[in-house]
C-alpha cells in the first residue's frame, strides 16, 4: 500500500478507496473528510486516473490551494497542477469564459461583485423613477439573487403568477421590472454577477447538449466538499456533470448546514441516495481535531436539534480543559477579558497570535475585540471585511483594467470616467446613459461615435469624453504586447490616479498609495506565478477573474502571526488550537432573526456546533450582561446554548460581585481597567443557577525562571523578536520588534503592566526569561 495511506484509519481508507460510483461521506466535524477527499484524489492519480478529468469543489479557494499542495506532495507538483479545484464560481467562471461566444457573451466578460451589482441596481431604481426607500437596494439585490439561485428567469418570473403576486403583496409590485433591466444592463455590459455564474452555467449544460457532453466527459471523477452547504443551482450542476459516469463523491454534515439563508438547501445531502443509483455510504466517527470536552460537548449540544441524521462522534485525543464559560459587564470588558487571556495563553503555553481565533455572530462585535487587542499590542487580522480589492483606490485602479478588457462594462465606466476629476458632470454621464439605453449600445460606443448620436453635450465636454476615450484606447493598444504589470503601472500614472492620491497628503492619502503600490507588487507576482504554468497566460483578464472571486481569507497565506477574528459563518472548516466565542447571548446567538421557527432556530444551533468544534485544545465561551444594540444599552441574557451543553464539559467561571474576588476584574488579569469605572449590576437569575457559583482563582502565571540581579545585557543584540522578557517594574512581557543598531537598539515591548512600550536596550534593565 501507498505510504500516504498509512495516514489514514480504516473507516477512512474505505471511501478513500473506493474508486468508482457514486457514494457519499456523512461525518461530523473534524473527522477526516477534508483529509478523505484529499488523498482520495492522489488515490485516483496514482491508479491512473488523469488529473485533468477531476474535478473538485471546495467552499474556499484557500481550501482549494491548501489540497492541491497536499496532492502535490503526494504526487509531485507538475501533476498535481493539471487538477481542476477551486469553488463553483471559480471554476465555473473559467469554463464559461471557455464557452461564452454560446451565450451570447464576450469570453472578456466582467464579474460584477456585490458592490458593482448594488450599483446598477441603485441606478436602475433611479432611472425608473421609484422610491428608493420602498426599493431598498439591498433588498431587491437578494431578491434577484435568490430568484437566480432557483434558477427563476425574468422569463420564468413572468410567467409565475405567484411570485408576481408575493412582490406584490410586499409592496414591490416592479421588482420583474426591475431585475428584467438589471439582467439587460449585465448582459449588454458584457458582465456577469456571482450569481450568474452558476445560473449561466445551468443554462450552458441544460441548453447545449453537445457541452455538456464535452464536460461530463472531462470531468469523469467530482468530488464535493461541504456538500450540505449546496444550493439549488450547484446541485443541478453537480447533478448533470456527473451523471454519464456517476462517478461522484460528495463529502458533509448535515449538522454543519449554515447557509441556508443563502439558499443552501440542506436536502441536498439527505436525498443524495435517492437521486443516484447504488449510493455507498460511509460514516467517519473518530474526530481527530479535538478533545474530549470539546467533542463531548458538541455532541451534547447537536442532540437537540430534531432534524439531524445519527451519527457518533468520539475521540482518542486527550480530556483536554473545560469549556471556559464568562460572564462579563460590557462588550468593552469582553474584550479586554479575551485580550488578557489570549495574552496569559501565549505567555503560559508559547504559543503563537495565529493559535487563537475569536468567532462571533455578527460583524459588528468585531469592533470591541480590536480596541482590547490593539491595547495589548496583540496582532490581529479580521476577516469577511471588505476584501483588499474592493477598497476605493483598488477599485478606481481595477475599474480601468476591466474598460481595457471589456469596454461595454458599465459600472467601471462610470466609476472612471470622471475619477480623476475630468470636468465630465453627473449630467452629462446620466444622458450617456439614456442614450446607451436609447441605441442600445454600450456607453462606450456612444462615446466613440459621439459627432453621430443624437446627444445634447456642449463642444467643451465633448473634447473631454473624446480625450478620455483615446486614453483608454492607448492603454487597449498597449495591452497587446505589454504584461499586466507593465499596463497597470502605466495605467495609474497616465490616468492621473496617483497624481490625485499623492497630492492628498494625509494618513489616508499615503495608506492609499501604499495600497495601490501592493496592488501593482499584487500584479507583478502573478505575472511572475503564471509564467511558470503551463496552461495560463498570465494575462490582465486572468488576474482580474482571480481578483473578481478573491476574498480575504484567499489572500491568507497562512504565513502571518495574527489571531483571527471572523463570524461563525466564515469559520466552517477551519481549525484553531484555542477558539474564543464571544457575544453568547440571547437574542445575539441565537440571533433575534433567526428564532421565529424550529428550522431556524435549529439553524442557529448548528452554527453554535460549527463555532465549537473548530477549537483543537480549549474553547472559551463568553457573555455579557449589557450590550449595545441598535445604539441602545440593553440588558443581555446569557444563550440558551450555554444552557445546553451538559455541565460536566464546563468552567464556569461567572464572577460574583466583588471585586477583590473576582477573576475577572483582577488587576493582574484585567490590567487596563479604571476600577471605578466598573458598574454593577445584578446577576440575572437563571434556571441552571440554583446552585452557587463555582469560584476559579485566576491562572497563576509561570514563575520566572532565571533571575539575575542587574539583568542581562542586551546591548550586544542577543535579544530577539519573540524573547519573554521581565522589566523591573513593567512586569514580564513579549519583544514585538527590535529597531537600530548599536547603542541606539530600541526593542518594542508588549508589558503585562503597562501594555506597549518603546525601551532603549543600552538603558532598560532587562531579563530574558
Ligand atoms: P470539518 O467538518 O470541520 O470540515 P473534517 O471532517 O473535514 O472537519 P478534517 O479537517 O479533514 O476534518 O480533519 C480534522 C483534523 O484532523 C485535521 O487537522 C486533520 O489533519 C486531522 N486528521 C484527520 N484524520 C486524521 C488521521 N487519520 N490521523 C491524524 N490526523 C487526522
Ligand atoms: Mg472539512
Amino acid at each position: 500500500m501507498e505510504k500516504y495511506l498509512s495516514q489514514l484509519n480504516d473507516a477512512q481508507l474505505a471511501p478513500t478507496l473506493q474508486k468508482d460510483g457514486p457514494m457519499i461521506v456523512i461525518a461530523g466535524a473534524g473527522s477526516g473528510k477534508t483529509r478523505v477527499l484529499t488523498y482520495r484524489i492522489a488515490y485516483l492519480m496514482s491508479q491512473g486516473v488523469d488529473a485533468f478529468n477531476i474535478l473538485s469543489l471546495t467552499f474556499t479557494n484557500k481550501a482549494a490551494r491548501e489540497m492541491k499542495s497536499r496532492i502535490a506532495d503526494i504526487v509531485g507538483n507538475s501533476e498535481a497542477k493539471n487538477l481542476w479545484m477551486g469553488t463553483f464560481h471559480s471554476v465555473f467562471a473559467k469554463i464559461l469564459r471557455f464557452e461564452a461566444d454560446r451565450l451570447g457573451y464576450p469570453s472578456n466578460f466582467t464579474i460584477y461583485d456585490t458592490q458593482d451589482s448594488d450599483r446598477l441596481i441603485s441606478s436602475i431604481i433611479k432611472e425608473m423613477n421609484l422610491d428608493k426607500d420602498v426599493y431598498k437596494y439591498k433588498q431587491v439585490r437578494s431578491r434577484i439573487s435568490s430568484y437566480k439561485n432557483s434558477l427563476i428567469t425574468v422569463k420564468a418570473y413572468f410567467n409565475n403568477p405567484e411570485l408576481i403576486e408575493a412582490d406584490t403583496a410586499a409592496r414591490r409590485p416592479r421588482l420583474g421590472d426591475i431585475y428584467k433591466n438589471y439582467v439587460e444592463r449585465c448582459f449588454k455590459a458584457g458582465a456577469m454577477d456571482f450569481d450568474d455564474l452558476l445560473l449561466k452555467t445551468n443554462e450552458l449544460l441544460t441548453r447545449f447538449p453537445d457541452v455538456l457532453a464535452k464536460y461530463q466527459d472531462r470531468f469523469r471523477y467530482i468530488l464535493v466538499d461541504e456538500y450540505q452547504d449546496t444550493n439549488h443551482s450547484q446541485y443541478l450542476i453537480v447533478r448533470a456533470l456527473s451523471d454519464r459516469f456517476q462517478n461522484i463523491c460528495v463529502v458533509g454534515d448535515d449538522a454543519q448546514s449554515i447557509y441556508a439563508f443563502r439558499g443552501a438547501n440542506i436536502n441536498n445531502i439527505l436525498n443524495f441516495q435517492r437521486d443516484y443509483d447504488d449510493v455507498k455510504v460511509f460514516r467517519l466517527e473518530q474526530n481527530y481535531r479535538s478533545t474530549k470536552n470539546i467533542v463531548n460537548a458538541a455532541n451534547s449540544i447537536i442532540d437537540k436539534n430534531q432534524t439531524k441524521l445519527d451519527k457518533v462522534v468520539w475521540t482518542a485525543n486527550d480530556e483536554g480543559p473545560k469549556i471556559k464559560v464568562n460572564r462579563l459587564m460590557t462588550d468593552g470588558d469582553e474584550g479586554r477579558y479575551v485580550a488578557s487571556s489570549i495574552f496569559e495563553n501565549k505567555m503560559n503555553n508559547q504559543l503563537k497570535n495565529k493559535d487563537f481565533a475569536i468567532l462571533y455572530r455578527t460583524n459588528a462585535q468585531s469592533r470591541a475585540m480590536e480596541d482590547a487587542l490593539r491595547k495589548r499590542g496583540i496582532e490581529y487580522r479580521i476577516y469577511g471585511g471588505l476584501s483588499f480589492y474592493q477598497r476605493k483606490e483598488i477599485k478606481d485602479v481595477l475599474s480601468y483594467l476591466r474598460l481595457i478588457i471589456n469596454p461595454a462594462d458599465e459600472e467601471a465606466l462610470k466609476r472612471v470616467i470622471n475619477f480623476p476629476a475630468r470636468g465630465i458632470g453627473q449630467t452629462t454621464i446620466d444622458r450617456l446613459v439614456v442614450a446607451a439605453n436609447g441605441y442600445n449600445r454600450s456607453i462606450f460606443q456612444v462615446l466613440q461615435n459621439l459627432d453621430k448620436v443624437d446627444i445634447k453635450i456642449n463642444s467643451g465636454t465633448k473634447g473631454k469624453l473624446q480625450d478620455f476615450v483615446t486614453m483608454i484606447e492607448s492603454f487597449q493598444v498597449m495591452n497587446q504586447n505589454a504584461n499586466a504589470f507593465e499596463l497597470a503601472e502605466h495605467v495609474t500614472k497616465a490616468s492621473g490616479l496617483i497624481r490625485e492620491f499623492n497630492k492628498d497628503g494625509t494618513p489616508e492619502g499615503i495608506a492609499r498609495m501604499e495600497n495601490i503600490e501592493e496592488l501593482l507588487n499584487g500584479i507583478k507576482d502573478f505575472v511572475e506565478e503564471q509564467k511558470e504554468l503551463a496552461d495560463t497566460t498570465g494575462s490582465l483578464t486572468e488576474f482580474l477573474e482571480d481578483v473578481a472571486l478573491a476574498t480575504d481569507l484567499d489572500n491568507d497565506t497562512g504565513d502571518d502571526d495574527r489571531v483571527a477574528l471572523m463570524t461563525i459563518h466564515l469559520a466552517k472548516g477551519l481549525e484553531f488550537p484555542y477558539v474564543y466565542i464571544v457575544g453568547m447571548e440571547e437574542d445575539l446567538f441565537p440571533s433575534a432573526m433567526s428564532m421565529n421557527t424550529r428550522s431556524e432556530l435549529e439553524e442557529e444551533r448548528r452554527l453554535f456546533y460549527v463555532a465549537l468544534t473548530r477549537a483543537e485544545k480549549q474553547a472559551y465561551l463568553t457573555y455579557t450582561l449589557s450590550r449595545y444594540r441598535w445604539g441602545k444599552l440593553i440588558d443581555a441574557e446569557p444563550s440558551r446554548f450555554i444552557e445546553e451543553i451538559d455541565d460536566q464539559y464546563l468552567e464556569v467561571l461567572t464572577p460574583v460581585n466583588d471585586p477583590r474576588q473576582n477573576p475577572m476584574l483582577n488587576p493582574d488579569i484585567f490590567g487596563d481597567v479604571e476600577p471605578d469605572k466598573i458598574r454593577f449590576k445584578k446577576p440575572i437569575k437563571r434556571k441552571s443557577e440554583n446552585k452557587p457559583p463555582k469560584f476559579v482563582a485566576p491562572p497563576k502565571l509561570k514563575p520566572i525562571s532565571k533571575t539575575t540581579s542587574d539583568g542581562v545585557n542586551l546591548f550586544d543584540g542577543k535579544l530577539t523578536v519573540g524573547n519573554i522578557v521581565e522589566h523591573i517594574r513593567f512586569g514580564k512581557g513579549e519583544v514585538l520588534k527590535i529597531e537600530g543598531q548599536g547603542a541606539d537598539t530600541k526593542a518594542e515591548i508588549n508589558f503585562e503592566n503597562g501594555g506597549v512600550k518603546k525601551l532603549l536596550l543600552r538603558f532598560a534593565k532587562l531579563q530574558v526569561l
